[in-house]
């Protein structure tokens, strides 16, 4: 219908992209105005132990408290980010937040996430130890996650800053795998310490008849490779149970805990840390 109104039509269009353009201006505005303010916010999700059962580590991950406006998700929000050049300032405060938050789980992993475009910055490295550095955090406890975007479009840039993470006792992990173009050789080239299994193939299991096998093979890949790896997503016991026997070491997932703020996760899974009344005899 379009083509036979015309003309006409075809400025709707252009209005329609404009809307869409000073939409996007103002949302970035306002993301801008909340970095140099209170900051984005941090939720933990816990990572278990396929083992144990018990907590090993969390996943920080940003959350944009808006006041007054709809909640906007991470995907929507770190997209914008990029596309605005504020990826560096949100990154790196999610990482100070995390950090100071995981000071207080003794021996816990903390996993933070990283766009692709700060792996261009070439100060990035000296930045995130220059951090890791302040909080006084353990660099072999702190693993960064990466996709592997940034691999196939600035190998070059990437690799030199994984191995300066590396040199400095940070872990990578290679996110989503099995989403993308499934690198089978970029988990070797790079060096990646833990890869992380998409949650659509954990999910394909229930809904696709060969959902099982792959993800059992792509499993299978990372342990002949001696890559760990963490399952995300995971919502039923069955889902768990497949995963262990899969050879998975780290489960992580709503039926574990979904993200939450770090007093919450403190409470669920640290109550003995969690600051207590001195009780004098
Ligand atoms: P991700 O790194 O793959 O994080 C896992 C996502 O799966 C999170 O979504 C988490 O809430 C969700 N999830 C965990 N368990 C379950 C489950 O059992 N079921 C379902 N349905 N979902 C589960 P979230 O928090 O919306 O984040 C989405 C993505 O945004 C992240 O995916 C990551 O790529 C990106 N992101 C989040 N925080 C940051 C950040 O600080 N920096 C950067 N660069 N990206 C971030
Ligand atoms: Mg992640
Ligand atoms: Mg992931
Ligand atoms: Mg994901």
């Amino acid at each position: 219908r379009a083509k036979d109104m015309g003309r006409g039509v075809s400025v709707s269009y252009e209005d329609a992209f404009d809307a869409e353009k000073r939409q996007e201006a103002m949302l970035e505005a306002e993301l801008r105005a909340q970095l140099e303010g209170d900051g984005i916010g941090v939720a933990f999700q816990p990572l278990i132990n396929a083992a144990t059962g018990r907590i090993c580590g969390v996943e920080a991950l940003a959350r944009w408290p808006r006041s007054g406006g709809a909640a906007i998700l991470p995907d929507v929000f770190i997209a914008l980010a990029e596309r605005g050049g504020l990826i560096d300032t949100l990154g790196m405060q999610v990482l100070t937040k995390a950090l100071a938050a995981a000071r207080a789980w003794p021996g816990i992993g903390l996993s933070v996430n990283i766009s692709p475009l700060q792996l261009k910055n070439p100060s990035f490295v000296a930045q995130v130890t220059s951090i890791t550095g302040a909080a006084g955090f353990d660099p072999h406890l702190l693993t960064l996650e990466v996709t592997e975007g940034v691999l196939i479009a600035h190998p070059e840039q990437a690799r030199r800053a994984l191995d300066g993470l590396k040199s400095a006792g940070i872990k990578v992990s290679l996110d989503d795998f099995g989403c993308g173009y499934a690198s089978i050789g970029a988990l070797r080239q790079f060096g990646f310490d833990r890869m992380k299994v998409d949650r659509s193939l954990i999910q394909a299991v229930d809904r696709d008849e060969n959902g099982g096998a792959v993800l059992q093979a792509t499993i299978a890949l990372a342990n002949a490779l001696r890559i760990p790896v963490t399952a995300e997503g995971i919502e039923t016991e069955e889902q768990a149970m497949l995963l262990r026997l899969s050879g998975c070491d780290e489960l992580q997932g709503y039926l574990y805990g979904r993200p939450v703020d770090a007093a919450t996760l403190g409470g669920q899974f640290f109550p003995a840390s969690a600051p207590r009344k001195v009780v004098r005899a």
